[in-house]
C-alpha cells in the first residue's frame, strides 16, 4: 500500500518510500534486529514543521511510528528531537505515557533520544551514532547494510531505517485511508500535501500544510498571509543548502519535480521570502556562514574551503572587499568540495553559487560599497510566536569549533 501510493519521503532525499523500505520489510532473521529511527531534529534552520507536529498532533507522531513498525516488522524505535526542545520533549513524554496506557506499545517500544543542537545531527549517519553513545559525524554510512548497533556482539548487520516524523505521519494516514486517498492529491509523481513553514517578507509567519503541485508563489502567499511588500519577492530560499528561487521561478509548480526542473529543489520546504530590498549577497554570507560553523572539521578540505568562502563573502558586505576579492571568491567555490567526505560543502556551493549567479547586480554592488556593514549572522528558528518568527543568539556565540561561548563570536576578520 506505501509503495502503490506513490508516498515519498519528507526529507532532503525525498526518494520513493516504498522502494526505501522493501529491502528492510524484507530482511530474513539473520540480518539482525531492525530499528526505526523517527527524525524531529528539525535541523534546517528556517524549518518549524517538526516542532509544529509534535505540539498539535503529537500521538499522530506515535501513530505514524507503531505503524510504521508494524509494516516493517519493527520491535524497537526511538524518536529523535533535539536538546533544546524542552516543550517538545515534555509533551513527548506525556504522550507516550498515554499511548502506553493505551496499550499502542505492546509490540513496538518507543524511546525518546534527545541529540546535540548542532546542524549536522539531523544526517542519518549521525543520528546513528548519537543513539549508539558515540560521536555524531555525518560519515558515508547505509543503515539499511550496517544499522544499529551492528556487529556490536554478533555480525548482525541490523537494518535500520531513518524517516522524518512527517513521512510517518503520511505512513499512518495512507494505512488508514488507502492508497488512493494520498494519490488524490498533488501530482503523480509528488503525491500528497507538505508541511511548509514560512517565514521573512510576509505578513504571517508559521507552518502550514499546502497541497503539493501547487505553483509555488501561491502557496506562498496563502500561506504567508500575503507579500510584504504586497508584490512577488525578489527571491525565495526552501533551506540553507537549495539553489535559491528568484522571482521569475516562483511560478514553478510546488513538488520536487517542478522545483527540479527550474534548477532548484524543497529541501525541507522551509521557505524565507526576500523582498525587494533584501541584500542576497548578505544572505549568501550568512548561509556560508552557517554552513561554516556546522561543518565537523573531519576533513581539511572542507573546513578550511568553508571557512575562506565565508571571509571573501565577509570582506565583501563589509564594503572593505575588491574585486580580486571577488574573483578569487569565485574560485575558491570551485575547489571547496575537495577531498570532503558528505554534501555539506556542495550545498554550500550550490546555494552561494546560485546568488552570485542570480544576482549579478548584488555582487557587483559589493565592491563599491561604503565600508561600514557588520556582516549578519543566520539564527536558526526557535519559536513561532503569535505569526511573528523568534530567532536566538546561540549561533552568534558559536565559534568554528562548536564550542558556544558567551559573547558574540568575530568569526572573520575584514
Ligand atoms: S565534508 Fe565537512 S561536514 Fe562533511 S565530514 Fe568533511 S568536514 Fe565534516
Amino acid at each position: 500500500m506505501v509503495h502503490s501510493s506513490g508516498l515519498r519521503t519528507r526529507d532532503q532525499a525525498a526518494v520513493a518510500l516504498g522502494s526505501k523500505w522493501v529491502e528492510l520489510a524484507t530482511a530474513d532473521e539473520d540480518a539482525g534486529n531492525r530499528y526505526l529511527i523517527a527524525d524531529a531534529t528539525d535541523t534546517e534552520p528556517g524549518s518549524f514543521a517538526d516542532r509544529a507536529l509534535l505540539r498539535q498532533n503529537p500521538l499522530g507522531v506515535i501513530e505514524g511510528i507503531v505503524v510504521a513498525a508494524r509494516v516493517l516488522g519493527v520491535r524497537e524505535a526511538f524518536l529523535a528531537i533535539r536538546r533544546s526542545f524542552e516543550t517538545e520533549y515534555g509533551i513527548v513524554t506525556r504522550s507516550l505515557a498515554e499511548a502506553e496506557t493505551a496499550g499502542w506499545l505492546d509490540r513496538v517500544s518507543i524511546k525518546c533520544i534527545r541529540t546535540s543542537d548542532d546542524y549536522l545531527v539531523g544526517e542519518p549517519s549521525a543520528l546513528l551514532a548519537t543513539i549508539e553513545g558515540v560521536e555524531a559525524l555525518p560519515l558515508p554510512r547505509d543503515p539499511a547494510i550496517n544499522g544499529l548497533f551492528a556487529g556490536d556482539e554478533t555480525a548482525s548487520r541490523n537494518p535500520t531505517t531513518v524517516e522524518s516524523i512527517e513521512t510517518l505521519v503520511n505512513v499512518a494516514a495512507v494505512v488508514l485511508n488507502g492508497s488512493a486517498w494520498l494519490r488524490g492529491m498533488g501530482t503523480p509523481v509528488s503525491p500528497g500535501n507538505l508541511l511548509c513553514t514560512i517565514t521573512g517578507d510576509v505578513n504571517r509567519h508559521g507552518v502550514v500544510e499546502m497541497e503539493l503541485g501547487r505553483r509555488l508563489v501561491d502557496a506562498i502567499e496563502e500561506g504567508g498571509c500575503g507579500f510584504l511588500p504586497a508584490s512577488p519577492p525578489k527571491a525565495v530560499l526552501s533551506g540553507v543548502s537549495s539553489p535559491v528561487l528568484t522571482r521569475s521561478r516562483l511560478a514553478a509548480p510546488m513538488s520536487w519535480e517542478g522545483l527540479a526542473a527550474v534548477g532548484a529543489n524543497l529541501g525541507r520546504a522551509a521557505f524565507r521570502v526576500y523582498g525587494e530590498s533584501s541584500d542576497m549577497f548578505a544572505v549568501a554570507h550568512e548561509i556560508a556562514g552557517y554552513l561554516y560553523v556546522e561543518s565537523c572539521g573531519l576533513c581539511p578540505a572542507c573546513k578550511f574551503g568553508s571557512g575562506e568562502v565565508t571571509a571573501y563573502l565577509a570582506r565583501l558586505v563589509a564594503g572593505v572587499g575588491s574585486r580580486r576579492d571577488l574573483e578569487a571568491l569565485g574560485g575558491r567555490l570551485a575547489t571547496v568540495t575537495d577531498s570532503a567526505q558528505c554534501a555539506l560543502p556542495t550545498r554550500l556551493r550550490e546555494v552561494v553559487s546560485s546568488i552570485m549567479w542570480a544576482f549579478p547586480g548584488d555582487a557587483a554592488a559589493t565592491v563599491d560599497r561604503t565600508p561600514g556593514t557588520v556582516p549578519s549572522v543566520l539564527e536558526p528558528l526557535v519559536d513561532i510566536v503569535d505569526g511573528r518568527a523568534v530567532y536566538g543568539d546561540r549561533q552568534s556565540r558559536k565559534r568554528a569549533d562548536g564550542v558556544v561561548q558567551d559573547q558574540p563570536v568575530r568569526l572573520t576578520r575584514w
